[in-house]
């Protein structure tokens, strides 16, 4: 760990201590992940800070490539063995950096489940979707497999179910069928003897969440999990969720690149770029007031449904790992860029509100009245337009004098003056 990362955790540490913050579920610090390559070490994930309450829905959002999924990962401790992995990932006050495979299994499907975009290889396709999804209510709820084995489970289990039989089994398939009915999958009790491959793209989704949710988990990470559904399943699935958690008070981590979908359901909403959180804050406030230049691009690029707007996509592509700029990431696709963006990344700054001007700073990053990572009302922003003092960029207002003068065709070369 470097020596800006130990001072950096220092304050943070100390902001708790002084100011008790909110009890939260998951409590990400300072997370770095880092791959062994044939080209040396590549950083994929970068000082990440994250955190959620119960019940509480955040999103993570980005474009492919930006992280949101190594983070994922690393919380669900999925990770190849050879991945370096930096910082803190506490839930529930656990450690779950420290945990062994056993403990993390434990943990897995339990207290933290997880729905993934590709539904494809998530399910076994010589098993019954239902009895996958019976089996994880045996191996994580309080039905123990009294007499029953995995071959009773999996080859028996229509001959078990086509009797009075009343078992574990019979007890955790009937629950399974409850699943099936609460995620909309008509005719349940037929569906649940099929197998993945006769299910269609929305069904095995819907199957994913009934499974997702079927040991009540505390938090729920959805990595892109309506991304290839048409926008009536989309919806559905949404509503589901939403229901989902009301009920059971379940937190979730929404991966996606949809800001549309942040807008429905995310409580904050925190934008990676490049494996870094570049700008987060309250949904509304991120969409009232979007400060870092990414952040208003994603926003640009969401389609109008009132017609007059023309939708505005971001040229360019996010960097690869291995060939990341100087200073801010975003600088090649950056229509406010100046010199100094290249200089290095711009520390956190915080926004108070959308037209109340940044305190100034007098010297060095300590000076930065940075909000508390913690809060949950917190807006703060990476970009040197919101900083001043720090000897990269004068603070100045960026949103009408920036935009006017965008030029999404600027070459992606050009890092220098305006
Ligand atoms: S730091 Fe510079 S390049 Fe990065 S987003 Fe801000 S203005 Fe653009």
């Amino acid at each position: 760990m470097s020596h800006d990362r130990n001072v950096e955790t220092a304050r943070i540490e100390t902001e708790r201590d002084q100011s008790n913050p909110p009890q939260q579920l998951l409590d990400i610090s300072d997370l770095s992940v880092t791959f062994p390559s044939q080209e040396g070490p590549v950083e994929a994930v970068t000082d990440v800070s994250l955190s959620i309450e119960p019940g509480e829905t955040v999103g993570l959002v980005g474009e492919s490539g930006s992280g949101k999924s190594v983070t994922a990962a690393t919380i669900l401790g999925l990770l190849e063995e050879s991945a370096r992995i930096d910082g803190s990932v506490e839930f529930d006050d656990q450690q779950l950096l420290t945990k062994t495979d056993d403990e993390l299994r434990e943990i897995r499907g339990d207290r933290i489940s997880m729905i993934f975009q590709e539904t494809g290889s998530s399910l076994n396709p010589v098993l019954t979707v239902g009895d996958q999804i019976s089996e994880t209510i045996r191996t994580h709820r309080s039905i123990p497999n009294e007499g029953i084995s995995r071959l009773e489970t999996s080859v028996l289990g229509n001959l078990l179910r086509s009797k009075s039989h009343p078992t574990n089994y019979e007890r955790s398939w009937e629950q399974t069928v409850e699943l099936f009915e609460r995620v909309g999958i008509p005719a349940p009790e037929q569906r649940a003897l099929e197998y993945p491959h006769e299910y269609s793209g929305g069904m095995k989704q819907r199957a994913m969440i009934a499974m997702a949710i079927s040991c009540r988990p505390d938090l729920l990470i959805a990595d892109e999990p309506t991304t290839a559904l048409d926008v009536t399943i989309e919806a559905q699935i949404l509503d589901l969720i939403d229901e989902v958690q009301a009920e059971f008070d379940t937190a979730v981590l929404f991966i996606t690149h949809d800001m549309g979908v942040v807008n429905e359901i995310c409580d904050r909403v925190a934008v990676m770029y490049a494996g870094r959180v570049v700008e987060r804050a309250p949904t509304d406030e991120l969409f009232a007031h979007p400060k870092h230049p990414y952040t208003q691009a994603l926003l640009d690029s969401i389609p109008s449904l009132e017609g007059g707007q023309t939708l505005d996509p971001l040229a360019g592509q996010v960097p690869d790992p291995t060939d990341k700029p100087p200073g801010c990431p975003f600088g090649p696709r950056c229509p406010s860029a100046t010199a100094c963006c290249d200089a290095r990344f711009p520390p956190e700054y915080p926004v108070t509100t959308a037209d109340e001007p940044l305190p100034v700073r007098e010297g060095g990053d300590d000076d930065v009245p940075s909000p508390r990572r913690n809060d949950p009302t917190g807006h703060a922003v990476h970009c040197v337009l919101y900083g001043s003092g720090d000897g990269l960029a004068p603070r100045r207002s960026p949103s009408d004098e920036d935009r006017q003068n965008a030029d999404r065709g600027r070459p992606e070369t050009d890092g220098g003056e305006p």
